[in-house]
């Protein structure tokens, strides 16, 4: 196995120790479209999250139904970013930890 540089102690980003899941995670674009759980079930939502695992769109805990926190305790997927405009984050679900900004795709 390769062995890989460490990453640079950036500003900004909070990784707990702990919590492998942020490590390797890199910007993408969100899929289009709103709270794939609330448009199936006629439901509303505040702000908008995708899990970085399967790029499910789902809805963040400020939403009544909270989706993306079940999403990822139940698919096992703990990693979700944000799918609102301008921002550049993703949160652990399972490690209560934030990735601030993501950096971006390396190729
Ligand atoms: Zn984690
Ligand atoms: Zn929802
Ligand atoms: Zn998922």
């Amino acid at each position: 196995m390769p062995r890989r540089r460490p990453p640079p102690p950036d500003e900004g980003r909070t990784v707990r120790a702990g919590c492998g899941h942020l490590a390797g995670v890199t910007a993408r674009p969100a899929p289009d479209g709103g709270c794939e759980e609330c448009l199936a079930i006629g439901g509303s939502w505040l702000h908008l999250r995708f899990c970085y695992e399967c790029d499910r769109k789902l809805c963040c805990d400020g939403s009544p139904n909270r989706h993306a926190r079940r999403h990822a305790l139940e698919a096992g997927h703990p990693v979700a970013c944000s799918a609102e405009r301008g921002e550049s984050w993703a949160w652990c679900y399972q490690d209560e930890t934030i990735l601030e900004p993501i950096p971006p795709s390396l190729n």
